[in-house]
Protein backbone atom coordinates (compact mmCIF):
# COMPACT_ATOMS: atom_id res chain seq x y z
CA UNK A 1 0.00 0.00 0.00
CA UNK A 2 1.25 3.42 -1.16
CA UNK A 3 2.40 6.07 2.53
CA UNK A 4 -1.03 7.56 3.95
CA UNK A 5 -2.44 11.15 3.23
CA UNK A 6 -3.25 11.14 6.98
CA UNK A 7 -2.53 9.17 10.49
CA UNK A 8 -4.98 8.86 12.97
CA UNK A 9 -4.52 7.97 16.50
CA UNK A 10 -7.48 6.84 19.09
CA UNK A 11 -9.31 4.22 18.05
CA UNK A 12 -12.39 5.06 20.13
CA UNK A 13 -15.84 5.53 18.71
CA UNK A 14 -14.93 8.77 16.54
CA UNK A 15 -11.60 8.06 15.47
CA UNK A 16 -12.58 4.66 14.09
CA UNK A 17 -15.75 6.63 12.19
CA UNK A 18 -13.66 9.50 10.86
CA UNK A 19 -10.87 7.31 9.58
CA UNK A 20 -13.62 5.17 7.80
CA UNK A 21 -14.92 8.70 6.53
CA UNK A 22 -11.61 9.37 5.09
CA UNK A 23 -11.31 6.40 3.69
CA UNK A 24 -14.62 5.95 2.14
CA UNK A 25 -13.60 9.66 -0.02
CA UNK A 26 -10.43 8.25 -1.24
CA UNK A 27 -7.94 9.14 1.68
CA UNK A 28 -5.31 6.19 2.46
CA UNK A 29 -5.16 6.66 6.40
CA UNK A 30 -2.40 5.37 8.85
CA UNK A 31 -3.93 4.63 12.64
CA UNK A 32 -2.24 3.68 15.72
CA UNK A 33 -3.80 2.97 19.21
CA UNK A 34 -2.18 3.10 22.63
CA UNK A 35 -3.51 0.37 23.19
CA UNK A 36 -2.53 -1.80 19.80
CA UNK A 37 -4.64 -4.83 20.25
CA UNK A 38 -7.64 -2.22 19.06
CA UNK A 39 -5.30 -1.53 15.57
CA UNK A 40 -5.63 -5.33 14.90
CA UNK A 41 -9.19 -5.89 16.07
CA UNK A 42 -10.22 -2.64 13.70
CA UNK A 43 -8.00 -3.18 11.02
CA UNK A 44 -9.28 -7.28 11.08
CA UNK A 45 -12.62 -5.90 11.63
CA UNK A 46 -14.27 -2.38 10.25
CA UNK A 47 -11.16 -2.04 7.97
CA UNK A 48 -10.51 -5.03 6.22
CA UNK A 49 -9.73 -4.69 2.70
CA UNK A 50 -9.92 -1.03 3.07
CA UNK A 51 -7.01 1.36 2.27
CA UNK A 52 -6.34 1.38 6.16
CA UNK A 53 -2.74 0.99 7.66
CA UNK A 54 -2.73 -0.38 11.33
CA UNK A 55 0.48 0.60 12.87
CA UNK A 56 2.36 -0.94 16.45
CA UNK A 57 4.01 2.33 17.54
CA UNK A 58 4.38 6.06 17.02
CA UNK A 59 7.60 5.78 14.61
CA UNK A 60 5.51 3.07 12.47
CA UNK A 61 2.69 5.43 12.44
CA UNK A 62 4.57 8.57 11.09
CA UNK A 63 7.30 6.41 8.75
CA UNK A 64 4.02 5.83 6.80
CA UNK A 65 2.74 9.32 6.08
CA UNK A 66 3.25 11.29 3.06
CA UNK A 67 5.30 14.85 3.27
CA UNK A 68 4.06 16.90 5.18
CA UNK A 69 3.17 14.81 7.40
CA UNK A 70 -0.21 15.12 9.11
CA UNK A 71 -1.50 13.41 12.64
CA UNK A 72 -4.45 13.38 13.96
CA UNK A 73 -5.50 12.90 17.67
CA UNK A 74 -8.81 11.95 18.32
CA UNK A 75 -8.04 11.18 22.28
CA UNK A 76 -9.19 12.14 25.37
CA UNK A 77 -9.04 15.80 25.85
CA UNK A 78 -6.52 17.21 28.42
CA UNK A 79 -3.42 15.47 29.41
CA UNK A 80 -3.09 12.16 26.73
CA UNK A 81 -3.21 15.06 24.29
CA UNK A 82 0.08 17.12 25.74
CA UNK A 83 1.46 13.62 26.23
CA UNK A 84 0.94 12.69 22.35
CA UNK A 85 2.27 16.12 21.26
CA UNK A 86 5.20 15.27 23.42
CA UNK A 87 5.87 12.06 21.80
CA UNK A 88 6.05 12.63 18.26
CA UNK A 89 7.58 16.32 17.99
CA UNK A 90 10.89 14.26 17.76
CA UNK A 91 9.43 11.86 15.01
CA UNK A 92 8.32 14.95 12.72
CA UNK A 93 10.16 17.51 10.61
CA UNK A 94 9.79 20.96 9.88
CA UNK A 95 6.14 21.93 8.65
CA UNK A 96 4.65 18.69 9.79
CA UNK A 97 1.28 19.02 11.04
CA UNK A 98 -0.60 18.06 14.11
CA UNK A 99 -4.23 17.87 14.97
CA UNK A 100 -6.05 17.89 17.70
CA UNK A 101 -9.89 17.13 16.67
CA UNK A 102 -10.65 15.88 20.37
CA UNK A 103 -13.46 18.26 22.51
CA UNK A 104 -9.82 20.32 23.63
CA UNK A 105 -10.18 23.33 25.51
CA UNK A 106 -9.61 26.60 23.39
CA UNK A 107 -7.27 27.99 26.13
CA UNK A 108 -4.92 24.52 25.47
CA UNK A 109 -5.06 25.35 21.81
CA UNK A 110 -3.71 28.34 22.24
CA UNK A 111 -0.79 27.25 24.45
CA UNK A 112 -0.29 24.24 22.22
CA UNK A 113 -0.08 26.22 18.72
CA UNK A 114 2.38 28.30 20.35
CA UNK A 115 4.27 25.25 21.39
CA UNK A 116 4.07 23.03 18.66
CA UNK A 117 4.86 25.93 16.29
CA UNK A 118 8.12 26.88 18.41
CA UNK A 119 9.20 23.65 17.16
CA UNK A 120 8.83 24.58 13.63
CA UNK A 121 5.31 22.55 13.42
CA UNK A 122 2.12 22.94 12.52
CA UNK A 123 -0.82 22.81 14.78
CA UNK A 124 -4.76 22.61 14.43
CA UNK A 125 -7.21 22.52 16.71
CA UNK A 126 -10.29 21.07 15.38
CA UNK A 127 -13.76 21.11 17.06
CA UNK A 128 -15.64 17.71 15.54
CA UNK A 129 -19.12 17.52 16.21
CA UNK A 130 -21.82 15.20 15.43
CA UNK A 131 -21.15 12.50 17.16
CA UNK A 132 -20.32 9.22 16.45
CA UNK A 133 -22.75 9.10 13.22
CA UNK A 134 -21.42 12.44 11.73
CA UNK A 135 -18.29 11.05 12.28
CA UNK A 136 -19.07 8.64 10.00
CA UNK A 137 -21.35 9.70 7.38
CA UNK A 138 -20.49 13.60 7.25
CA UNK A 139 -19.66 15.90 10.47
CA UNK A 140 -19.24 19.81 11.22
CA UNK A 141 -15.54 20.05 11.56
CA UNK A 142 -14.46 23.37 12.88
CA UNK A 143 -10.50 23.96 12.30
CA UNK A 144 -8.38 26.75 13.83
CA UNK A 145 -4.56 26.96 14.60
CA UNK A 146 -1.58 27.61 12.14
CA UNK A 147 -3.03 29.29 9.50
CA UNK A 148 -0.56 27.43 6.98
CA UNK A 149 -1.70 24.45 8.15
CA UNK A 150 -4.95 24.72 6.16
CA UNK A 151 -4.05 24.52 2.82
CA UNK A 152 -2.95 20.89 3.46
CA UNK A 153 -6.07 19.40 5.78
CA UNK A 154 -8.57 21.56 3.68
CA UNK A 155 -8.99 19.11 0.91
CA UNK A 156 -9.43 15.94 3.19
CA UNK A 157 -11.56 17.89 6.26
CA UNK A 158 -13.73 19.29 3.27
CA UNK A 159 -14.57 16.29 1.89
CA UNK A 160 -14.78 14.05 5.02
CA UNK A 161 -17.61 17.05 6.31
CA UNK A 162 -21.51 17.27 6.41
CA UNK A 163 -22.61 18.52 2.87
CA UNK A 164 -25.62 21.12 3.13
CA UNK A 165 -27.44 23.42 -0.01
CA UNK A 166 -25.79 23.42 -3.08
CA UNK A 167 -23.16 20.82 -1.75
CA UNK A 168 -21.59 23.47 0.95
CA UNK A 169 -19.30 21.48 3.56
CA UNK A 170 -20.22 22.27 7.09
CA UNK A 171 -16.40 22.84 7.46
CA UNK A 172 -14.07 26.22 6.58
CA UNK A 173 -11.31 27.84 8.60
CA UNK A 174 -12.24 29.95 11.58
CA UNK A 175 -9.53 31.31 12.68
CA UNK A 176 -5.81 31.08 14.25
CA UNK A 177 -4.73 29.41 17.74
CA UNK A 178 -7.90 27.98 19.59
CA UNK A 179 -10.57 29.97 17.75
CA UNK A 180 -11.46 26.29 16.09
CA UNK A 181 -12.42 24.75 19.49
CA UNK A 182 -13.42 27.90 21.20
CA UNK A 183 -16.07 27.99 18.17
CA UNK A 184 -16.66 24.30 18.87
CA UNK A 185 -17.01 24.85 22.66
CA UNK A 186 -20.00 27.74 22.24
CA UNK A 187 -21.33 25.24 20.04
CA UNK A 188 -21.69 22.77 23.16
CA UNK A 189 -23.14 25.92 25.00
CA UNK A 190 -26.25 26.23 22.41
CA UNK A 191 -26.27 22.42 22.71
CA UNK A 192 -27.54 22.54 26.15
CA UNK A 193 -29.60 25.62 25.56
CA UNK A 194 -31.48 24.22 22.65
CA UNK A 195 -31.88 20.97 25.01
CA UNK A 196 -33.24 22.69 27.75
CA UNK A 197 -35.46 24.90 25.66
CA UNK A 198 -37.04 21.65 24.36
CA UNK A 199 -37.22 20.01 28.11
CA UNK A 200 -39.12 22.50 29.31
CA UNK A 201 -41.45 22.95 26.37
CA UNK A 202 -41.92 19.39 26.99
CA UNK A 203 -42.74 19.76 30.80
CA UNK A 204 -45.22 22.39 30.03
CA UNK A 205 -46.76 20.55 28.00
CA UNK A 206 -47.13 17.10 30.00
CA UNK A 207 -47.59 19.15 33.75
CA UNK A 208 -50.02 21.93 32.65
CA UNK A 209 -51.56 20.67 29.47
CA UNK A 210 -51.60 16.98 30.33
CA UNK A 211 -50.88 15.86 26.88
CA UNK A 212 -50.15 12.67 26.55
CA UNK A 213 -46.58 11.02 24.73
CA UNK A 214 -48.60 10.29 21.94
CA UNK A 215 -50.24 13.77 21.01
CA UNK A 216 -46.59 15.36 22.05
CA UNK A 217 -44.81 13.45 19.64
CA UNK A 218 -47.26 14.89 17.17
CA UNK A 219 -46.56 17.91 18.06
CA UNK A 220 -43.08 17.91 18.24
CA UNK A 221 -43.38 16.07 14.17
CA UNK A 222 -45.43 18.86 13.13
CA UNK A 223 -42.76 21.87 14.89
CA UNK A 224 -40.16 19.59 12.99
CA UNK A 225 -42.01 20.60 9.29
CA UNK A 226 -41.97 23.35 10.39
CA UNK A 227 -39.61 26.62 11.09
CA UNK A 228 -38.30 24.66 13.94
CA UNK A 229 -37.11 22.22 12.06
CA UNK A 230 -34.16 20.54 13.33
CA UNK A 231 -32.03 17.28 14.53
CA UNK A 232 -33.07 18.05 18.06
CA UNK A 233 -36.58 18.53 17.60
CA UNK A 234 -36.67 15.24 14.96
CA UNK A 235 -34.70 12.79 17.75
CA UNK A 236 -37.15 14.97 20.65
CA UNK A 237 -40.27 13.55 18.50
CA UNK A 238 -38.90 9.91 18.46
CA UNK A 239 -37.74 9.60 21.93
CA UNK A 240 -41.48 10.90 22.85
CA UNK A 241 -42.64 7.79 20.59
CA UNK A 242 -40.51 5.23 22.38
CA UNK A 243 -41.83 2.77 24.21
CA UNK A 244 -40.63 0.52 26.77
CA UNK A 245 -41.24 -3.06 26.32
CA UNK A 246 -44.56 -2.76 28.74
CA UNK A 247 -45.99 -0.50 26.16
CA UNK A 248 -44.79 2.70 28.43
CA UNK A 249 -43.12 5.68 27.03
CA UNK A 250 -39.39 4.82 27.90
CA UNK A 251 -38.15 8.54 28.76
CA UNK A 252 -40.92 8.39 31.77
CA UNK A 253 -38.67 5.64 33.15
CA UNK A 254 -35.28 7.71 33.18
CA UNK A 255 -33.87 9.10 36.08
CA UNK A 256 -34.21 12.94 35.88
CA UNK A 257 -30.71 13.92 36.65
CA UNK A 258 -28.76 14.95 34.30
CA UNK A 259 -24.92 14.73 33.06
CA UNK A 260 -22.48 17.42 31.75
CA UNK A 261 -18.89 17.11 30.35
CA UNK A 262 -18.04 20.70 30.92
CA UNK A 263 -18.29 22.09 27.49
CA UNK A 264 -21.47 24.20 28.72
CA UNK A 265 -19.32 24.88 31.54
CA UNK A 266 -16.57 26.59 29.67
CA UNK A 267 -18.66 28.36 27.96
CA UNK A 268 -20.59 29.96 30.70
CA UNK A 269 -16.65 30.62 32.53
CA UNK A 270 -15.66 31.94 28.79
CA UNK A 271 -18.84 34.23 29.03
CA UNK A 272 -18.19 35.37 32.53
CA UNK A 273 -14.31 36.82 31.21
CA UNK A 274 -15.52 38.29 28.29
CA UNK A 275 -18.21 40.24 30.44
CA UNK A 276 -21.17 39.05 27.85
CA UNK A 277 -24.96 38.18 29.40
CA UNK A 278 -24.90 34.55 28.16
CA UNK A 279 -28.05 33.73 30.62
CA UNK A 280 -29.88 31.28 28.61
CA UNK A 281 -26.67 29.02 28.25
CA UNK A 282 -25.35 29.86 31.93
CA UNK A 283 -29.43 28.83 32.73
CA UNK A 284 -29.04 25.51 30.83
CA UNK A 285 -25.95 24.58 33.01
CA UNK A 286 -27.68 25.58 36.13
CA UNK A 287 -30.80 23.53 35.20
CA UNK A 288 -28.67 20.17 34.70
CA UNK A 289 -27.03 21.39 38.25
CA UNK A 290 -30.35 21.56 40.22
CA UNK A 291 -31.34 18.47 38.49
CA UNK A 292 -28.15 16.17 39.48
CA UNK A 293 -29.71 17.53 43.20
CA UNK A 294 -32.43 14.67 42.93
CA UNK A 295 -32.18 13.62 46.70
CA UNK A 296 -32.50 17.33 47.99
CA UNK A 297 -34.96 17.44 45.55
CA UNK A 298 -37.07 14.72 46.56
CA UNK A 299 -36.89 16.29 50.29
CA UNK A 300 -37.89 19.35 49.44
CA UNK A 301 -41.25 18.48 47.61
CA UNK A 302 -42.26 16.51 50.77
CA UNK A 303 -42.08 19.57 52.71
CA UNK A 304 -42.26 22.81 49.94
CA UNK A 305 -45.80 23.58 48.57
CA UNK A 306 -46.55 25.46 45.09
CA UNK A 307 -49.31 25.94 43.11
CA UNK A 308 -51.10 23.24 41.52
CA UNK A 309 -50.74 23.46 37.89
CA UNK A 310 -54.20 23.78 36.05
CA UNK A 311 -55.12 25.16 32.83
CA UNK A 312 -58.24 26.60 31.58
CA UNK A 313 -57.28 28.01 28.41
CA UNK A 314 -57.67 27.27 24.99
CA UNK A 315 -54.85 24.27 24.47
CA UNK A 316 -54.32 24.25 20.79
CA UNK A 317 -53.76 28.40 20.88
CA UNK A 318 -51.16 27.38 23.97
CA UNK A 319 -49.30 25.10 21.95
CA UNK A 320 -48.44 27.74 19.22
CA UNK A 321 -47.81 30.25 21.91
CA UNK A 322 -45.25 27.55 23.32
CA UNK A 323 -43.67 26.79 19.38
CA UNK A 324 -43.53 30.62 19.58
CA UNK A 325 -42.05 31.67 22.68
CA UNK A 326 -39.55 28.27 21.77
CA UNK A 327 -38.53 30.21 18.12
CA UNK A 328 -38.00 33.51 20.27
CA UNK A 329 -35.79 32.13 22.70
CA UNK A 330 -33.95 30.39 20.56
CA UNK A 331 -33.04 33.29 18.66
CA UNK A 332 -32.03 34.75 22.34
CA UNK A 333 -29.86 32.33 23.15
CA UNK A 334 -28.13 32.32 19.36
CA UNK A 335 -27.51 35.94 19.69
CA UNK A 336 -25.91 35.93 23.00
CA UNK A 337 -23.62 32.64 21.38
CA UNK A 338 -22.38 35.12 18.73
CA UNK A 339 -22.12 38.25 21.18
CA UNK A 340 -19.60 35.88 22.85
CA UNK A 341 -18.10 35.28 19.77
CA UNK A 342 -17.98 38.57 18.73
CA UNK A 343 -16.10 39.50 22.05
CA UNK A 344 -13.92 36.52 22.33
CA UNK A 345 -12.91 37.62 18.72
CA UNK A 346 -11.62 40.93 20.07
CA UNK A 347 -9.99 39.76 22.95
CA UNK A 348 -8.02 37.06 21.14
CA UNK A 349 -7.57 38.60 17.81
CA UNK A 350 -9.56 36.45 15.67
CA UNK A 351 -10.70 37.58 12.14
CA UNK A 352 -14.16 35.32 12.38
CA UNK A 353 -16.59 34.74 10.13
CA UNK A 354 -19.72 35.00 11.39
CA UNK A 355 -22.06 33.41 8.49
CA UNK A 356 -19.28 31.02 7.78
CA UNK A 357 -19.79 29.54 11.14
CA UNK A 358 -23.85 29.81 10.93
CA UNK A 359 -23.11 27.37 7.53
CA UNK A 360 -20.63 25.05 9.44
CA UNK A 361 -23.75 24.34 12.32
CA UNK A 362 -26.00 24.39 9.75
CA UNK A 363 -25.72 20.59 9.07
CA UNK A 364 -23.64 17.72 10.36
CA UNK A 365 -23.64 18.63 14.12
CA UNK A 366 -26.11 18.09 17.01
CA UNK A 367 -27.43 21.79 16.25
CA UNK A 368 -27.84 21.57 12.40
CA UNK A 369 -31.39 23.55 11.87
CA UNK A 370 -33.32 25.00 9.20
CA UNK A 371 -32.84 28.54 11.31
CA UNK A 372 -28.72 28.28 11.25
CA UNK A 373 -29.80 28.98 6.97
CA UNK A 374 -31.27 31.81 8.47
CA UNK A 375 -28.38 33.31 10.56
CA UNK A 376 -26.48 32.66 7.87
CA UNK A 377 -28.38 34.73 5.48
CA UNK A 378 -28.54 37.09 8.33
CA UNK A 379 -24.86 37.74 8.54
CA UNK A 380 -23.59 37.34 4.62
CA UNK A 381 -26.50 40.46 4.42
CA UNK A 382 -24.30 42.36 7.17
CA UNK A 383 -21.29 40.89 8.30
CA UNK A 384 -20.94 44.08 10.66
CA UNK A 385 -24.25 42.55 12.37
CA UNK A 386 -23.97 43.89 15.95
CA UNK A 387 -26.32 41.75 17.43
CA UNK A 388 -28.39 38.72 15.78
CA UNK A 389 -32.39 40.26 16.66
CA UNK A 390 -31.13 43.57 15.56
CA UNK A 391 -31.33 41.39 11.94
CA UNK A 392 -34.59 42.56 10.31
CA UNK A 393 -35.85 38.94 10.28
CA UNK A 394 -34.92 37.80 13.53
CA UNK A 395 -36.59 41.40 14.93
CA UNK A 396 -39.47 40.76 13.49
CA UNK A 397 -39.60 37.21 14.62
CA UNK A 398 -38.75 37.87 18.30
CA UNK A 399 -41.64 40.90 18.11
CA UNK A 400 -44.43 38.85 16.66
CA UNK A 401 -43.90 35.63 19.15
CA UNK A 402 -43.88 38.56 21.98
CA UNK A 403 -47.32 37.72 23.06
CA UNK A 404 -47.22 34.45 23.26
CA UNK A 405 -43.93 34.18 25.11
CA UNK A 406 -45.27 36.55 27.26
CA UNK A 407 -48.13 33.88 27.68
CA UNK A 408 -46.25 31.00 28.08
CA UNK A 409 -43.51 32.23 30.80
CA UNK A 410 -46.29 34.08 33.10
CA UNK A 411 -48.37 30.83 32.81
CA UNK A 412 -45.54 28.73 33.62
CA UNK A 413 -44.76 30.83 36.60
CA UNK A 414 -48.35 31.22 37.73
CA UNK A 415 -48.44 27.82 37.59
CA UNK A 416 -44.96 27.12 39.33
CA UNK A 417 -43.70 25.16 36.20
CA UNK A 418 -40.35 25.52 36.01
CA UNK A 419 -38.67 27.53 33.03
CA UNK A 420 -35.79 28.82 33.54
CA UNK A 421 -34.05 28.69 30.07
CA UNK A 422 -37.51 30.36 28.65
CA UNK A 423 -38.11 33.23 31.31
CA UNK A 424 -33.75 33.99 31.26
CA UNK A 425 -34.29 34.92 27.14
CA UNK A 426 -37.46 36.46 27.62
CA UNK A 427 -35.76 39.33 30.52
CA UNK A 428 -33.07 39.30 28.39
CA UNK A 429 -35.04 40.29 25.64
CA UNK A 430 -36.55 43.09 28.29
CA UNK A 431 -32.90 43.84 29.23
CA UNK A 432 -31.49 44.61 25.97
CA UNK A 433 -34.55 46.45 24.83
CA UNK A 434 -34.71 48.96 27.67
CA UNK A 435 -32.31 52.33 26.91
CA UNK A 436 -33.09 52.79 30.42
CA UNK A 437 -31.98 50.42 33.41
CA UNK A 438 -31.79 50.17 37.35
CA UNK A 439 -28.00 50.17 37.14
CA UNK A 440 -28.09 54.23 37.95
CA UNK A 441 -29.63 53.20 41.76
CA UNK A 442 -27.03 50.23 41.80
CA UNK A 443 -23.63 52.83 40.85
CA UNK A 444 -25.19 55.13 43.71
CA UNK A 445 -24.94 52.08 45.98
CA UNK A 446 -21.31 51.23 44.94
CA UNK A 447 -20.44 55.00 44.94
CA UNK A 448 -22.44 55.05 48.40
CA UNK A 449 -20.73 52.31 50.04
CA UNK A 450 -17.34 51.79 48.20
CA UNK A 451 -16.61 55.16 46.95
CA UNK A 452 -16.56 53.73 43.17
CA UNK A 453 -17.80 56.92 41.84
CA UNK A 454 -20.51 57.13 38.76
CA UNK A 455 -20.57 58.92 35.97
CA UNK A 456 -23.77 61.16 34.95
CA UNK A 457 -26.44 61.45 32.10
CA UNK A 458 -25.89 65.07 31.96
CA UNK A 459 -22.38 65.18 31.33
CA UNK A 460 -19.86 63.44 28.92
CA UNK A 461 -18.85 59.88 29.39
CA UNK A 462 -15.49 59.69 31.20
CA UNK A 463 -15.96 62.39 33.55
CA UNK A 464 -16.59 60.80 37.22
CA UNK A 465 -18.59 61.78 40.66
CA UNK A 466 -18.38 60.71 44.39
CA UNK A 467 -20.71 61.89 46.40
CA UNK A 468 -20.51 61.62 50.25
CA UNK A 469 -24.27 60.18 50.26
CA UNK A 470 -24.23 60.84 54.11
CA UNK A 471 -23.41 64.49 53.88
CA UNK A 472 -26.24 67.24 52.49
CA UNK A 473 -29.06 65.73 50.43
P1 LIG B 1 -12.60 8.91 24.33
O1 LIG B 1 -13.29 7.89 25.15
O2 LIG B 1 -12.74 10.33 24.69
O3 LIG B 1 -11.04 8.57 24.26
C1 LIG B 1 -10.62 7.27 23.99
C2 LIG B 1 -9.30 7.29 23.25
O4 LIG B 1 -8.33 8.03 23.99
C3 LIG B 1 -8.73 5.89 23.09
O5 LIG B 1 -8.05 5.83 21.86
C4 LIG B 1 -7.79 5.80 24.26
O6 LIG B 1 -6.76 4.85 24.09
C5 LIG B 1 -7.22 7.19 24.29
N1 LIG B 1 -6.68 7.51 25.59
C6 LIG B 1 -7.36 7.74 26.73
N2 LIG B 1 -6.50 8.03 27.74
C7 LIG B 1 -5.26 7.99 27.23
C8 LIG B 1 -3.97 8.22 27.75
N3 LIG B 1 -3.80 8.55 29.03
N4 LIG B 1 -2.92 8.09 26.91
C9 LIG B 1 -3.10 7.75 25.61
N5 LIG B 1 -4.30 7.54 25.05
C10 LIG B 1 -5.37 7.66 25.84
O7 LIG B 1 -13.01 8.66 22.78
P2 LIG B 1 -14.12 9.32 21.85
O8 LIG B 1 -15.46 9.33 22.50
O9 LIG B 1 -13.97 8.66 20.52
O10 LIG B 1 -13.67 10.86 21.74
C11 LIG B 1 -12.41 11.26 21.24
C12 LIG B 1 -12.33 12.78 21.37
O11 LIG B 1 -13.39 13.36 20.59
C13 LIG B 1 -12.53 13.28 22.81
O12 LIG B 1 -11.78 14.43 23.01
C14 LIG B 1 -14.00 13.63 22.84
O13 LIG B 1 -14.30 14.61 23.82
C15 LIG B 1 -14.20 14.17 21.43
N6 LIG B 1 -15.58 14.06 20.92
C16 LIG B 1 -16.36 13.00 21.20
C17 LIG B 1 -17.65 12.95 20.69
C18 LIG B 1 -18.53 11.76 20.95
O14 LIG B 1 -19.72 11.81 20.56
N7 LIG B 1 -18.04 10.70 21.57
C19 LIG B 1 -18.13 13.98 19.88
C20 LIG B 1 -17.30 15.05 19.58
C21 LIG B 1 -16.02 15.09 20.12
P3 LIG B 1 -6.91 3.35 24.71
O15 LIG B 1 -7.76 2.60 23.72
O16 LIG B 1 -5.53 2.86 24.78
O17 LIG B 1 -7.57 3.49 26.04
Amino acid sequence: MSKADIGLIGLAVMGENLVLNMESHGFTVAVYNRTTSKVDDFINGRAKGKNIIGTHSLEELVSNLKKPRKVMLMVKAGKPVDDFIEALIPLLEQGDIIIDGGNSNFQDTIRRTKYVEEKGLFFIGTGVSGGEEGALKGPSIMPGGSPKAWEYVKPIFQSIAAKVEGGSPCCDWVGENGAGHFVKMVHNGIEYGDMQLICETYQIMKDLLGLSYDEMHQIFKEWNEGELESYLIEITRDILAYKDTDGQPLVEKILDTAGQKGTGKWTVIASMEAGVPLTLIGEAVYARSLSALKEERVEASKIISGPKPKFEGDKKQFINDLMHALYASKIISYAQGFMLMREAAKDYGWNLNYGGIALMWRGGCIIRSKFLGKIKEAYDKNPDLSNLILDPFFKEKVESSQESWRRVVTTAISNGIWAPALSTALNFFDGYRHERLPANLLQAQRDYFGAHTYERVDRPRGEFFHTNWTGHG
